[in-house]
């Protein structure tokens, strides 16, 4: 049994996840929990940690994957919830195909609260522990992705209930909300879409995008004893996108000094 305590980052295969199990691996012994088997088990090597292939969407993967922890890693003490579908497009509501809707919601919805209250309980029942889950700034505006929008905003809301919920039980319940983060998946899309990278710069209060070691320090400081007095809230890690973007109907945020 590893004397560590035991952090478990789901959607660690790849982007902010593989960058939460890699900063999380400095002070845990890290459990890499993701669908694509191939990444989970390349970034568990990569961090001497150990990798479980899962659905998060799937009740019955996310039972085995809190019991195989317990039973062969040790007690769960953290947890960054990860996994996600980005809705690369909009589309509006006459035309977005259910399915596609249904299927973001299953994997950022459902599979945020599977997660959490799998995980939650077991840390709930040994004492303590703490739980990151991933929004976004879109769960905090309109926005034009539907699904995905929503999806988020219902993250926000699921991490301040489970806050309340196992406050007294010592377990912790944040959120990070990532601004546009350039994890290796934007990246390409970027690239695909010719997407011109300066109208998101514009947006934004320190002029720049996120990196995802950014998103990872913020998850660092959240599973850490630092935030011990810290519960139920969202931390936005979006190089000021929340609070520049409505200063485009002034001509945007000013020039540096
Ligand atoms: P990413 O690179 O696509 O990583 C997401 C990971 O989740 C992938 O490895 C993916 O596996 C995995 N995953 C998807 N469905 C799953 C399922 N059903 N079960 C288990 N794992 C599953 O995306 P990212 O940009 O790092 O995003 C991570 C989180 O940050 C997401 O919740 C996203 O919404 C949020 N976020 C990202 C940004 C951004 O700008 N990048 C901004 C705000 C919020 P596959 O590769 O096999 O699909």
């Amino acid at each position: 049994m590893e004397s560590r305590p035991v952090a478990l980052v789901t959607g660690g295969a790849g982007g902010i996840g593989e960058a939460c199990a890699r900063r999380l691996a400095e002070t845990h012994r890290v459990v890499v929990c993701d669908l694509d088997a191939g990444g989970t088990q390349r970034v568990a090597e990569a961090i001497d940690g150990v990798g479980i292939t899962c659905d998060v969407t799937s009740e019955k993967d996310v039972r085995a994957c809190i019991d195989r922890i317990d039973a062969e890693v040790g007690s769960l003490r953290a947890m960054v919830n990860c996994a996600g579908i980005i809705q690369e497009r909009a589309f509006p509501p006459e035309t977005f195909d259910q399915d596609h809707w249904d299927q973001v919601q299953s994997v950022n919805t459902r599979g945020t609260w599977l997660f959490c209250r799998f995980a939650g309980a077991k840390m709930a029942a040994l004492g303590g522990g703490s739980i990151v889950t991933i929004s976004s700034v879109a769960g905090h505006r309109s926005w034009p992705t539907h699904s995905y929008a929503a999806s988020k905003a219902a993250v926000l809301s699921l991490t301040r209930g489970l806050a309340a919920e196992w406050g007294r039980s010592g377990v912790r319940v944040n959120s990070i909300s990532p601004g546009f983060t350039l994890t290796p998946r934007l990246k390409e899309l970027i690239k695909v879409r010719d997407w011109d990278t300066s109208t998101i710069e514009n947006q934004t209060a320190l002029g720049r995008w996120v990196e995802p070691e950014e998103i990872a320090e913020a998850a660092a400081f959240l599973v850490s004893d630092s935030s011990r007095g810290i519960t139920g809230i969202d931390i936005p890690v979006d190089a000021g996108w929340l609070c520049g973007i409505n200063w485009l109907s002034f001509g945007g945020v000013p020039e540096g000094r």
